[in-house]
């Protein structure tokens, strides 16, 4: 008997989450200065935060020494989204409500119903808690929801879906999904994972939230880590019944959300003209891109976040020499598409670098 026995099969069976290659990574290993380096591998936003966030940061730094109070965040995300405080769980990131949720509703001998290609803490999340993982074919790379509501077992209580999905950049239209709520048996939760929605064009936007009130089974999940800037601070959020967000909370830790994390979603909330600017360049730079990759006689995946999933046939390859050239992206072979490249949005300058890179990698 190894200490590793001595913990649950179901814990030992997790491969850890594989991050982004830090820049400060990089440059050591190949001896270059961090300011050479580009990296668009973690789909965080090249404007870096909103300046009204940074400000507020700044000043909550007087005051570390009190536990934080969630309370004016709660009400303020509340208010701006027309549903009650109760209905709101704050997380340390939105990983950690996609966490709690499946430490609610999940156990030994229970099952959750994810999508092949989809976010990679859907099966962490599951497996932590001990439930089975139900992994469903894909259909072009995204979501396939007649497959996904086929695989549901009298076991399952939960079910992941991101829109638009990571690593991916696939979107399912709300109708589709809104249909694929209505049929499916209420006993079983669905995590509606909404970290890019933010980057959707405004046709493609729909009332979501609305949609609480028909499905007392639907968590709808947001993250600050995106358009707000915000990643390294950690906050995002669900909103669901206030049944469920009762129980998301009684498991959540008290104090996840630091001092500064809720000071900062405040300001960044309401900072209209950052997340503008964010939505535009975002948009600019996915034209740049796309535009780039095809005259270099790539595929991509339709895009519909702050990233771009480009086929190249020897991608890992092709990744270890655009790290030789200080350019960082998201190779997918641990997502199963080994012949994959995630690029995220950057500035204009920075998308450029990649180009030209690959373009010599190629
Ligand atoms: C980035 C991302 C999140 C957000 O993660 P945080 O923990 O909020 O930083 C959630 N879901 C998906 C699909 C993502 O890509």
């Amino acid at each position: 008997m190894t200490i590793a026995e001595l913990s649950p099969a179901y814990i030992r069976a997790i491969s850890p989450y594989l991050p982004g290659k830090p820049i400060t990574e990089l440059a050591r290993e190949m001896g270059i200065s961090v300011d050479s380096i580009v990296k668009l591998a973690s789909n965080e936003n090249p404007l870096g935060m909103s300046p009204k966030a940074r400000a507020a940061v700044l000043a909550a730094v007087s005051g570390l020494e009190r536990y934080p109070d969630n309370h004016d965040l709660t009400r303020l995300l509340a208010e701006r989204l027309g549903l009650a405080m109760e209905q709101v769980v704050l997380g340390n990131g939105s990983n950690d409500v996609l966490d709690l949720a499946a430490r609610v509703f999940l156990a030994p001998g229970r099952s959750a119903v994810f999508s092949r290609h989809a976010f990679a803490v859907y099966p962490l999340a599951t497996m932590s808690a001990g439930g089975e993982c139900i992994e469903v074919a894909a259909k072009d790379y995204g979501h396939d929801l007649d497959a996904m509501r086929a695989a549901v077992r009298p076991d399952t209580r939960l079910l992941w879906i991101a829109n638009p999905n990571n690593p991916t950049g696939t979107f399912l239209p709300h109708e589709e999904v809104k249909a694929f709520l209505a049929a499916l048996p209420a006993d079983v939760v669905v995590v509606l994972d909404e970290a890019y929605n933010d980057y959707l064009p405004p046709a493609l936007r729909a009332d979501t939230l609305s949609w609480l009130l028909l499905f007392p089974n639907l968590i709808i999940t947001r993250t600050f880590s995106k358009v707000y800037g915000l990643a390294g601070l950690r906050v995002g959020y669900a909103l669901a019944s206030g049944e469920i967000a009762d129980l998301m909370n009684r498991v959540r830790q008290p104090f996840n959300v630091n001092n500064l994390g809720l000071a900062a979603a405040i300001a960044a909330f309401d900072d209209h003209v950052f997340i503008a600017d964010s939505f535009e360049l975002n948009r600019r730079g996915m034209e740049q891109i796309v535009a780039g990759v095809k005259r270099l006689g790539l595929d991509h995946l339709p895009a519909h976040g702050n990233f771009v999933t480009v086929h190249v046939p020897d991608a890992a390859g092709v990744n270890q020499r655009l790290l030789k050239a200080g350019v960082i992206v998201r190779p997918l072979k641990g997502y199963g598409m080994p012949e994959h490249l995630r690029v995220t949005i950057g500035l204009e300058s920075e998308n450029e670098r990649f180009l030209e890179a690959l373009a010599k990698a190629l």
